[in-house]
């Protein structure tokens, strides 16, 4: 087997990937790497949960000019929960180079704000087409030094119909540059979008042999759709489950209809307010809300850990959809559950998307009936973070050592720029409030929010 030490690979940059729980690169990241650090445009595919973000990270920042802070690289990703993720990866991966500056730049959030971080200096640029876009005319961002351009999910991005806006941005940036595409899946339209923006790209496939796939994936034949989703639920006892709907509307029902049964369920659509969004995205992947009702917002790129079962209450339109949907569980060797509720228009819907795919009869399922998801956790928000010097330790101190809260009692803790989370059992979550409330973190009061 490959080791990260074959790919000759600077000593510090070897402690840190040790030190982040890496082993040995992935098959993607085995093959891609050397091309990358050569310098060569590549189209890669590779299964979902494959590492791919690692893959594309790393050369890049291995290659930064760490002496001056200019915009070096630009990642081009179709959601803003993508474009997050992407730059936590790259915080963790640079951290044993000095100073990096990764800068995130997408919708729904102040452009006032984002300005203020550029002009502190960015190397990475991460964003939504739109987004940068609006940067680019603005004159916020300057692309005259980009050397990498990424794109991630790019097919997503056509699809959302961001062609025009990639291919202006692209248009802007110097001729001399290494352009990388990175996904799971690559439809015929693609071939437009890379034709102008990559030269004489390089192709990876890392094909997915039968034994390595991890996902089962189960069809059911169903009228009534809610009953089916409860029954799935019940039979499969998933510990984090995702729900995906084709439409927003249906995303809130469904969560409505799933609330009304006793399960806790957290919902994500365009609708929301992206810190909403995020709230919602946290509050599932910390245990609170262990059922997530979503659009095909979720469907890319999301990496959250233990999601056990993907169910399709609605039929996706296209293969692609499928299989990033389905691809949110089974990551990084994990195995997962897919479950497809098909309704007549959902059967003649799948036969053309997978016809692989047989469907069965719900009724072969045998569903607990005492079975709920309800969050053993609940969520605090801590009107603190990183900007007023807040790390873990901090909250995990107070919480123990002021407020008396046992340590297995509290669950996972983010910590972001101006906010923190933490997760805390439902039995001591009123004293861990009350508590917050009226104690000090760091020395520091700070306002407290109990979430859901
Ligand atoms: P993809 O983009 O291919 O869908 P991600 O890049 O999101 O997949 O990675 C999926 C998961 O695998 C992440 O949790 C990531 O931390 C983990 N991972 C990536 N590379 C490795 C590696 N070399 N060894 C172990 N885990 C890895
Ligand atoms: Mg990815």
């Amino acid at each position: 087997m490959t080791t990260f030490q074959d790919l000759s690979l600077p000593s510090n940059l070897l402690e840190n990937l040790h030190a982040l729980g890496y082993k040995s690169p992935t098959p993607i990241q085995e093959q891609t790497i050397p091309l990358l650090r050569e310098d060569k445009d590549i189209i890669a595919q590779a299964k979902t949960g494959s590492g791919k973000t690692l893959a594309f990270l790393l050369p890049l920042i291995l290659k930064l000019d760490e002496t001056e802070h200019f915009p070096q690289a630009l990642i081009i990703a179709p959601t803003r929960e993508l474009c997050e993720q992407i730059a936590g990866e790259a915080n963790k991966l640079a951290r044993y180079k000095k100073d990096v500056k990764v800068t995130t730049l997408y919708g729904g959030t102040s452009l006032t704000k984002q300005v203020a971080s550029l002009e502190k200096g960015a190397d990475i640029l991460i964003g939504t087409p739109g987004r940068l876009l609006d940067h680019f005319s603005r004159e916020t961002i300057h692309l005259g030094q980009i050397k990498t351009l990424i794109l991630d999910e790019a097919d997503r991005m056509l699809d959302m119909g961001f062609a025009d806006d990639i291919l202006k941005l692209v248009s802007n940036l110097p001729k001399q540059r290494q352009s990388i595409l990175f996904s799971a899946t690559y439809p015929e339209n693609i071939d437009k979008l890379t034709k102008v923006i990559l030269s004489n790209p390089q192709e990876v496939k890392i094909a997915s042999k039968e034994k390595e796939v991890a996902i089962e994936e189960f069809v059911y034949a169903v009228d009534e759709k809610d009953k089916a989703l409860l029954t799935t639920l019940k039979h499969f006892q998933p510990n984090l489950a995702l729900v995906f709907c084709n439409t927003k509307v249906k995303t809130t029902e469904v969560s409505d209809m799933l609330n009304n049964k006793g399960f806790d369920v957290a919902t994500m659509n365009g609708d929301l307010e992206q810190y909403e969004r995020q709230e919602m995205l946290l509050q599932f992947a910390n245990g609170s809300l262990p059922v997530l009702v979503a659009t095909d917002l979720a469907a890319r790129g999301l990496d959250i850990d233990g999601i056990d079962l993907v169910i399709n209450y609605d039929t996706p339109m296209k293969t692609e959809d499928y299989t990033h949907r389905i691809g949110r569980t089974g990551r990084a060797d994990k195995s997962g559950l897919a479950v497809t509720l098909c309704d007549e228009y959902g059967l003649r819907k799948l036969s053309e998307i997978k016809p692989e795919l047989k469907a069965e009869k719900i009724s072969t399922l045998s569903p607990n009936k005492n079975f709920y998801m309800q969050g053993e956790v609940a969520t605090l928000c801590i009107d603190g973070g990183k900007k007023k010097k807040v790390r873990a330790g901090d909250i995990l101190g107070t919480l123990c050592k002021d407020i008396g809260i046992d340590n297995k009692d509290i669950g996972k803790i983010n910590v972001y720029a101006t906010h923190s989370y933490v997760a805390i059992k439902r039995s001591v979550i009123k004293k861990a409030f009350n508590g917050l409330k009226n104690g000090k973190i760091k020395g520091k009061k700070l306002r407290v929010w109990w979430l859901g």
